[in-house]
């Protein structure tokens, strides 16, 4: 079913801050795997149970469902802190113990616990009261893999929290409840189909832009928690599936088809009119692209530039977006994907598509509207239909219409 490039969410729009970086989606190109069947978990007094479901929950089992975040960083070795941490085997026996800290490191396929004993190749953790991953406080468990010298941390994360915890990366606390309402629903519809399809059998969603970005439990807002609170267990479906719920900052006015975007269409991703970003920051923008930023990108593309460089807009879809560029200098003349343009001049300052480019003096004037890849939600319109009083049901079915909204298992 990922026969499109599933393309992580959105864009940061942290701290309030326009300028932060764009991202765009990459693609995931993993196979769907099995997964594992959990053994049934045994509980311990002291300690909450060791994560029976490191693999999502049975269904009905406890009534929370999990999802599996692979935790980016260092893969030579990893800090854990907690009070008190445990750790078992698959076996579900105790491996070790230990208060405070642990450095965990992988030699070929077994796990070193703390520089001296050798376990095996997979361990569950938990910390009472708490666990800390590195930087990040887990809300719930870690699964621990050695793969050929590499360690892996899986977050064993409850659904909603790790909707809180996405949403507090993808969406400023400032934005109107119904709007964050509406962004919790997406967050939550793309974790549950992913986990439908997982990369890997040992996880769900990579916990950074390949995916959704998630840093763990700090400093997730109330106005977060009540976001993914409100709308518990709700998922965007297109016929009884889950939506492919993609979202992007600003549209700059009109929002754009997958099928312009990445070459695929899906009915519920079609262009639409929207004209509630018109207070983004980045409704429209102007890049100053200096003279050597232009040679060093065309350089990257494959045309050396000399003194007659060109960079032209050969094509557009039919929201108006680039979709063709060509670059030429000499005899070298290059046409290619506008969107390949956009990775190599830079996600945030060529914030979008939608967008001309002009050569000035001494510099090339790239000016356009919106930010990120248009297709599906456009949260700062969002923002503005929450403002005019939409609620975030009206919100979804603008943005991805003719989908339903409804409870996590249909
Ligand atoms: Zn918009």
């Amino acid at each position: 079913m990922r026969l499109l490039p599933l393309f992580a969410a959105g864009l940061l729009l942290l701290s309030g801050c326009a300028g932060a970086p764009s991202r765009e989606p990459p693609q995931r190109v993993s196979p769907p795997a099995p997964r594992p069947s959990p053994a049934p978990p045994p509980t311990r007094p002291g300690i909450t149970p060791r994560p029976g479901a490191v693999a999502a929950s049975p269904p009905g089992a406890t009534g929370i469902r999990f999802i599996r975040v692979l935790l980016p960083g260092e893969t030579s070795g990893v800090v854990l802190e907690g009070e008190t941490i445990r750790a078992w085997g698959v076996d579900g026996r105790l491996a070790a113990e230990a208060t405070g800290r642990v450095t965990l490191a992988a030699v070929g396929e077994r796990i070193r616990w703390n520089g001296s004993r050798l376990l095996g190749d997979t361990l569950d953790v938990a910390g009472a009261p708490d666990l800390r991953v590195g930087s990040r406080e887990v809300a719930g468990r870690v699964r621990l893999l050695a793969r050929k010298g590499e360690l892996l941390a899986v977050a064993v994360v409850p659904l909603e929290a790790y909707v809180a915890a996405v949403l507090s990366r993808e969406a400023p606390p400032r934005f109107h409840p119904e709007a964050l309402a509406a962004l919790a629903v997406a967050v939550r519809t793309y974790a549950v189909g992913a986990a439908a399809k997982p990369r890997d059998p040992e996880y769900d969603v990579v916990g950074s832009v390949e995916d959704q970005v998630f840093d763990g439990m700090d400093g997730v807002a109330a106005a977060f928690r009540e976001a993914a609170d409100r709308t518990r267990g709700l998922v965007v479906r297109y016929r009884g599936e889950p939506a492919r719920t993609v979202y992007h900052s600003t549209c700059g006015g009109r929002t754009e088809d997958a099928g312009s975007a990445w070459g695929k269409d899906v009915p519920y991703l079609r262009a639409q009119p929207c004209d509630d970003c018109a207070d983004s920051p980045v409704y429209r923008w102007e890049y100053r692209m200096p003279e050597a930023e232009a040679r060093r990108v065309a350089k990257a593309l494959g045309v050396p530039p000399g003194k007659d460089l060109r960079i032209v807009v050969t094509g557009r879809t039919p929201t108006g977006r680039a979709s063709r560029v060509r670059i030429s200098s000499g005899g070298v003349s290059r046409e290619l994907q506008a969107a390949e343009f956009r990775k190599a001049a830079g996600y945030g300052k060529v914030r979008s598509l939608k967008m001309e480019i002009v050569p000035a003096a001494g510099e090339w004037r790239v000016t356009g509207e919106g930010w990120g890849h248009g297709v599906g939600m456009c949260q700062f319109g969002a923002n503005g239909m929450a403002k005019r009083g939409a609620g975030f049901r009206g919100i979804l079915a603008r943005y991805y219409p003719g989908s339903e909204i409804g409870g996590e298992t249909p």
